[in-house]
């Protein structure tokens, strides 16, 4: 039988068991003699196909068998007992994602140029990495098996891309049939087996907005609280998507989607208790309406969706700038209380004149989108620090269109700018390096980018970069 969705999303052989990539030095791991390589195939006699099989099999378990294959073919058994919540000290290999059996309308896949990084062409659909990373699946193409082991293993939450609870709307919008697009029984049955869900909507104008949202909210809703939120985020086309379906989303229809859903969100916030249903931060951007309130968005269920990253932003600047007060007020009682002791010795002057601590001079690098957010509070650093620090918006060229988030600036957007930088370094998001390789997502690498640079880059969280500065002094690339 063909289906889509056990497919492997590279072309790589799945061999039975889970294969471990690193020993901790002075683990229980390696006094094993556990090696990476060694692949553990089976747990108490019980199968593993992969890292969740293994974290299932093992969890609450003291006295462990396991099966192991050595990478030359030979197979062994390991019998030991562990303390309750021994470490094992052992990492293991990514898990390879299965892929969708979807066309949707939208797919960020078929925004992306030709040259992309292959890794973004990959429509991966995956209830485990749902679970482990917060990834959306649309559950359309979910195998019997693959529900029954999210039961079974309690790979809860979910993270489901509905979009639009009205069948043809849903089947339209993912480019499957309506027998396929119909995920109702399979949510009842993830909800009646206590699987939580959090969903999501990509908002397109004209397709599932106005009535077709609201049905879908209140529908979801119903649902509460084991279907704990749901995120609407507004659909972002680059100018390779050229489907003539889509229509791009524009401040006026934000303005109008805010205030349909604002209605709403005071309606769930009486009746349920919370906010339920949140609007991408892009949506409150691009309408010019002020960001909602820290307790707009409870306990971030869907920051990692763009949804309250602002605000948690703004709140940890707060923190940031109250701390960094602090620490300077600190240091100068200290200063003053050394020098105002009976017992303390007076300098003398110093005929050698003092240098000057050189203040914190740099360009901050950002996408269109964040750049104005970020200007004021790094104006409010400067006023404080006396820091000179600039925020610089950078076009994305690399995907254009809609595209305005720093996440996927290129190296090729970053060299467009280079003669705008000022100051003595460049800071730019760190996430826009691949996490296993410096490399940039148009493919030029992070030292032929540094070579090009006038200045030297720094890739560090801005929040981190900043503690470590405090507006005064050297920097360190
Ligand atoms: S957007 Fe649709 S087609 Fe693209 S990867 Fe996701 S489910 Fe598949």
């Amino acid at each position: 039988m063909y289906e889509f969705a056990v497919t492997p999303a590279v072309t790589q052989l799945r061999r039975p068991g889970v294969i471990i990539t690193e020993v901790t030095p002075g683990s229980l791991g390696e006094e094993l003699e556990l090696r990476p390589s060694d692949r553990i195939v089976r747990v108490n006699g019980r199968p593993v196909r992969d890292y969740l099989d293994f974290r299932f099999q093992t969890a609450g378990e003291s006295e462990l068998v396991f099966q192991v294959k050595r990478a030359g073919g030979e197979s062994y058994e390991v019998e030991f007992d562990r303390e309750e919540g021994e470490d094992l000290g052992l990492m293991f290999e990514q898990i390879v994602p299965r892929q969708c059996a979807n066309e949707c309308l939208f797919c960020f896949c078929k925004g992306n140029p030709d040259d992309a990084r292959p890794s973004l062409f990959v429509r991966d659909e995956d209830i485990r990495l749902s679970f482990l990373y917060g990834n959306y699946t649309t559950l359309s193409s979910i195998t019997p098996d693959e529900m029954n082991r999210v039961i079974e293993q309690r790979l809860s939450p979910q993270y489901v891309s509905v979009h639009a609870t009205d069948l043809k709307t849903r089947a339209y919008m993912l480019g499957v049939d309506e027998i396929r697009a119909d995920i109702s029984d399979k949510l009842r049955r993830l909800l009646d087996n206590d699987i939580e869900i959090h969903a999501q909507v990509v908002l397109c104008p004209e397709i599932n907005d106005g009535a077709i949202l609201e049905k879908t909210l209140r529908d979801l809703a119903a649902h509460h609280p084991k279907v704990v939120s749901t995120a609407v985020v507004p659909v972002a086309l680059t100018r390779y998507n050229t489907d003539e379906r889509l229509t791009r989303v524009t401040p006026e229809f934000c303005r109008r989607t805010i205030k349909q859903v604002e209605k709403l969100q005071r309606e769930f916030r009486k009746g349920l208790g919370v906010t339920f249903a949140f609007l991408g931060d892009e949506i409150y951007i691009k309408a010019g309406v002020e960001i909602p309130t820290r307790r707009h968005y409870g306990n971030y269920p869907q920051i990692e969706d763009g949804v309250g990253m602002i605000r948690s932003f703004l709140s940890s600047f707060e923190r940031l700038l109250r701390d960094v007060e602090a620490g300077r007020r600190s240091r100068t009682e200290t200063a003053a209380n050394v020098r105002t002791h009976p017992a303390a010795i007076k300098p003398q002057a110093d005929p050698i004149e003092t240098p000057q601590v050189r203040k914190l001079n740099g360009t901050i690098i950002t996408g269109e989108m964040f750049a104005p957010i970020l200007g004021e509070q790094i104006a409010r650093f400067n006023a404080l620090t006396g820091a000179g620090l600039t925020v610089l918006a950078v076009p994305n060229t690399y995907f254009g269109g809609d595209v305005a988030v720093a996440g996927l600036l290129s190296g090729q957007d970053l060299l467009n700018v280079k003669d705008k930088i000022t100051g003595d370094f460049a800071l730019i998001p760190p996430h826009i390096i691949k996490s296993d390789e410096p490399v940039l997502i148009d493919g030029m690498q992070f030292d032929d980018l540094k070579a090009r640079f006038p200045v030297p880059i720094i890739a560090e969280d801005i929040f981190e970069f900043l503690r470590r500065n405090d507006g005064e002094g050297r920097v360190s690339a």
